[in-house]
This record gives C-alpha cells, structure tokens and sequence, in this order.
C-alpha cells in the first residue's frame, strides 16, 4: 500500500514527488515514456528560474529526479490504463500490473495537437514548434507562419509579431475563433499577414525547415510560403481519456480548486492536464509543489 502514487514524471509529478516524499509518504511514480514527460525533450529553456543561461531539459529533469531520489521515491517505468475505488483508498493499473494506494495525484500533462502533415515530425524543433513562449525568440527578424485561428493562435501571432519580421497567420477558414479584442489587435500589426481559407499540405527544407506549402480550400490553388518556422497552435489534447469518466473535465482536462483537489477525494491533479490558462514548466512546478502539500495535509486528516 503505498500512500501516493503519482502519474507522469513531468515537472509536475517530479516536483510533487519531492514534496510528498520529503514528507516521508511512501510514494511511487508511474510513467509510460520517457522520464521528464515534454520538459526532457526540450533543447535550451531560458524561462525557467534558476539558470541565468538557460538549460536543457535533459539536465533540469536530471536535476529534479536526483532531488526526488534523494528522499527516497520509487519509479517504475509502466502505462496507468485505469484507477479504481478501494475500501482503503484507489487501486491504479498500470499495463503491467496494479498498486494499491491511498491517494493519487495525475500528472499526466498534455500533447499539443498535431497537423499531421509531410514534414511535421522531420523539422520538428528545426523551425516546427508548438510553443512561441518556448521557442519564439529563435526566430528574430526572419520570417515565421503560425497555423490556427483560436484565441491560442492568435496570441501566438500576437507574441511572435515582436519577435519574427513577419507573421503569416494561416487558418482554414475564413473567420476566426478567437475573441474579437484580440482579433481587432491583430489586424492593426503591421507585419502581420493573414493567409484565410488556406490548409498547410506540405513542410520543406533541407537540414532545417526554409517553406511551407499551402492550398486555398476555396479556389483549389497551390501556394508556397517562404518561412524558417512554423508555430502549430490548433489546439491541445488532454492525456486524461480514461480519466473522463471518473473526473470532472473541461475540453478534456481535468477540473481542480487551487489546492489542486479534485472532484473525487483523495485523487489530485497538477501540471499541463489541468484546466487552467499557462501551460509552462514553472506553473506545472508551482501546482506539483501544492499537490504535493495538499496530499501530506489530506493524508494526515
Ligand atoms: C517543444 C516544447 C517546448 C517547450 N518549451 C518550454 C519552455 O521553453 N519553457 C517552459 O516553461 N515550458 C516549455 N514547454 C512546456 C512544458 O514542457 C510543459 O508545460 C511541462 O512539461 C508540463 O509538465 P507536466 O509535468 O504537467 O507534464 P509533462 O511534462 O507532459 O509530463 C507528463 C508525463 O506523464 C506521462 N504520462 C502520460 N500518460 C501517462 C499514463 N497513462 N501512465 C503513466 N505516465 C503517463 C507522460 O509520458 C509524461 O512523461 C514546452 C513544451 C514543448 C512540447
């Protein structure tokens, strides 16, 4: 029986883990992938406090993971598939078997949603992102596109439009989804430049991306677009399928208080799965550091 099982090993689930175990729980985390979730794959993060000249994420999820380790949490490289209701708290299957626990905190993050098209995965991080916040201050004074036409693509466009010399805002249709406020922001830049009715079919380049090419869905027309990099911003797929169900949800993450409870007790959640407004390191930090407090507190009452 252990008494906080955590999903994921993201900033969220780490942070939490040095809570939890810091307070002596016995505490175990379960990931499918890779150790670090989405942090572990990132080249150089230069918004994460602590590190004047920036960081891989290899080395700060080193970082994290040592200091966990340090107070003696448990990791086992295996996929949660299910929890379920226990007399003593919740049972949590995992594809190679199951824990008993008395309390449970998902840290299971997000996947940004992909366009899926040729050269997507290839020029991943070599001109495709899907973070201008992250990756947006590569690509001063060049041109970059961003794909999308919700409130996220728009403020993407906003916040690149400083950056970029030109921003070429691709969407399908031919009217946006964002709020008419940010709208309104957007057609008064000067460098920014819409590209409506038109889908991206193809990404090219050599050994980093250089054009995209488009089709106007109207007209049937071809286009190519002379662009290093490309922001995809059509939204983000919460990992909490089989947590819908059992958790209340919004757009598919999971609903908590600012204490991080959610609505079954004893299950808490923290990190990029949670409905909220930032999705960065630091904010999956600062809610993994609250879930690890809010489980200690629970468990003691
Ligand atoms: C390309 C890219 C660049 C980014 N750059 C920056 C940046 O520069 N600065 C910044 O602050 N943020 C950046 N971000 C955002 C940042 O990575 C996330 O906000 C952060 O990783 C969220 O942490 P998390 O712990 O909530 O989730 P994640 O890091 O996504 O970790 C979740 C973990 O849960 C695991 N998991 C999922 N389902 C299961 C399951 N069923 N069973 C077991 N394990 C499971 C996953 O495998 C994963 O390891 C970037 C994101 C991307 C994609």
């Amino acid at each position: 029986m252990y008494d906080v099982i955590i999903i994921g090993s993201g900033p969220a689930g780490l942070t939490a883990a040095i809570y939890a175990s810091r307070a002596k729980l016995k505490t175990l985390i379960l990931e499918a992938n890779v150790l670090g979730g989405n942090t572990a794959i990132i080249d150089q993060i230069d918004n994460y406090p602590g590190f004047p000249f920036g960081v891989s994420g290899t080395e700060l999820i080193d970082l994290f993971y040592r200091q966990a380790e340090r107070f003696g949490v448990e990791l086992r490289m295996e996929e949660v598939t299910a929890i379920q209701a226990i007399p003593e708290g919740h049972k949590v299957v995992t594809n190679a078997g199951e824990y008993m626990t008395r309390s449970v905190i998902v840290a299971m993050g997000a996947k940004r949603r992909q366009l899926q098209v040729d050269g997507e995965q290839e020029f991943l991080g070599r001109g495709v992102s899907y973070c201008a916040t992250c990756d947006g201050a590569f690509f001063s004074a060049v041109p970059v596109a961003v794909v999308g036409g919700g409130d996220s693509a728009v403020k993407e466009a906003l916040f690149l439009s400083d950056i970029a010399s030109r921003v070429y805002l691709i969407h399908r249709r031919e009217e946006f989804r964002a709020n008419r406020t940010a709208v309104d922001k957007l057609l008064a830049k000067d460098n920014i430049e819409l590209k409506l009715n038109r889908i991206i079919t193809g990404i090219e380049g050599d050994a980093l991306m250089q054009r995209l090419r488009l089709k106007d869905v109207v007209t049937g027309e071809e286009e190519i677009l002379e662009t290093e990099g490309l922001f995809v911003s059509i939204g983000l797929v919460s990992a909490a399928d089989f947590l819908s169900s059992l958790l209340d949800t919004d757009d598919g993450y999971i609903v908590t208080d600012e204490t991080m409870c959610t609505s079954v007790p004893g299950i808490f959640a923290a990190g990029d799965i949670r409905a909220k407004h930032a999705r960065q390191i630091s904010t999956a930090v600062g809610d993994g550091a609250m879930a690890g407090i809010t489980v200690t507190e629970y468990l003691k009452e």
